[in-house]
């Protein structure tokens, strides 16, 4: 049976970023990925959006690790000349009766240390994008966008360049966690049979990290989650929106609402909603839920014409909460939490995920 130090399971985004702090740590890392490409997961099925830190509640991972990892992944673009815009965004109240909650907002941003939300007047709000529609508004200058294939590629350039590894079409099967002296107690075995015995187990597979820790022998899965997955559909439009911020309603109790991002070209789309799902792997997008798009974008974009919206592409949150339960923290499991040396499961990684990455792959090399 093969040795090695490090193995990361899963190469979107958060892999990445563990696998090349870990490599660039001194560590001996080989990132396995069950498909041919990096980043073919939810990675390359979101927002893109640098998210300021605003809504997640005060000491939460969330919270702290988007806060961190903002500021980590604006310097990390700038040195590497990965593609990103902090474009802003504009938080709309669109009924006299959402106004308070755009206080609740600024408070809960205070809280997590994001001191820059502005709060604006309708007709101030208008002056920045005339073809809105709004009561009020915050506007946060902090907030982003980025080209995650172009992140996920420099990712791995570092920790290839750190002397990590990457072994796509990997897909990891089963884990073994022996006890005893071992000096490399954990097993991993992929689909085609190899067996790699390591130090240190980071599972990162996104949708697949709870049934993957759920398969381990010698794991409490007490303490794991229910694994819950909530499609986000997205419609694009056709045609160039009148925007150059990005526009979000006041949130929704399991999303952030059917706000308007931008991408690095300027194209417009409107989502993600939330539909809850039983199969991660259902990705299919349905027109017809491009009716309900209409009226809520409406709320702050009046203009919205007719047939100008298309079913685009959708992505599936790892939620590890339910439909009627508040939204779960992320879950990084490690040798503290559930007393296996070198194990680091993480649970639950849905957005911010992307903003977050760089800060949770030093959490991770922390916890280690
Ligand atoms: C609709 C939507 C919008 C979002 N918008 C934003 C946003 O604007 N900003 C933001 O910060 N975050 C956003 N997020 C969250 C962000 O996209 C995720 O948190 C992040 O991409 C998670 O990365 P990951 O590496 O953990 O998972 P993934 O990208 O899913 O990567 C997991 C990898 O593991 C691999 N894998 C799975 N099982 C195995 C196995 N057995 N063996 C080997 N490999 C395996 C998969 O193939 C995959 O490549 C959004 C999420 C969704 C769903």
């Amino acid at each position: 049976m093969e040795q090695i130090d490090t193995v990361v399971i899963g190469a979107g985004v958060v892999g990445l970023a563990v696998g090349r702090a870990l490599a660039l740590s001194g560590r001996e890392v080989v990132v396995l990925e069950s498909e041919n490409a990096i980043g073919t997961g939810t990675s390359s099925r979101n927002s893109e959006v640098i998210h300021a830190g605003i809504y997640y509640p005060a000491g939460s991972l969330k919270a702290r690790l988007c806060v961190q990892g903002k500021d980590m992944l604006y310097a990390y673009c700038a040195e590497r000349g990965v593609a990103h815009q902090r474009l802003g965004k504009l938080i709309v109240a669109t009924s006299p009766e959402q106004v308070p909650a755009l206080d609740g907002i600024v408070a809960k941003a205070a809280a997590n240390g994001v001191h820059d939300l502005q709060k604006l007047t309708a007709a101030q709000a208008r002056a920045l994008e005339p073809a809105l529609s709004c009561e009020a508004a915050l506007l946060s200058p902090s907030t982003g966008v980025v080209d995650s294939h172009g992140l996920m590629l420099a990712l791995q350039g570092d920790m290839e360049n750190a002397g990590g590894l990457l072994a796509l079409v990997s897909p990891v099967q089963r884990i073994a966690l022996r006890q005893g002296p071992a000096t490399h107690p954990i097993v991993v075995q992929t689909q085609d049979g190899t067996e790699l015995a390591c130090q240190v187990l980071v599972n990162a597979a996104g949708l697949n990290a709870v049934p993957l820790a759920r398969g381990m022998d010698g794991l409490d899965h007490n303490l794991l989650p229910q694994a819950h997955y909530a499609k986000g559909n997205y419609f694009t439009l056709a045609g160039k929106a009148p925007f150059s911020r990005l526009i979000y309603p006041v949130p929704e109790a399991a999303g952030l609402g059917v706000h308007l991002t931008l991408d690095l070209g300027g194209q417009a789309k409107f989502g993600p909603d939330v539909q809850w799902v039983d199969d991660p792997t259902d990705l299919q997008v349905d027109p017809r839920r491009g009716d309900a798009f209409y009226a809520e974008v409406r709320k702050y974009w009046p203009d919205l014409a007719d047939g100008a919206l298309q079913a685009g592409y959708a992505g599936m949150r790892p939620k590890i909460s339910g439909p009627h339960e508040a939204s779960a923290d992320f879950m990084i499991q490690g040798p503290a939490d559930h007393g296996v040396p070198g194990l680091v499961n993480l649970l639950g990684i849905e957005s911010p995920g992307l903003t977050s990455s760089l800060a949770i792959a030093a959490h991770v090399a922390r916890l280690l």
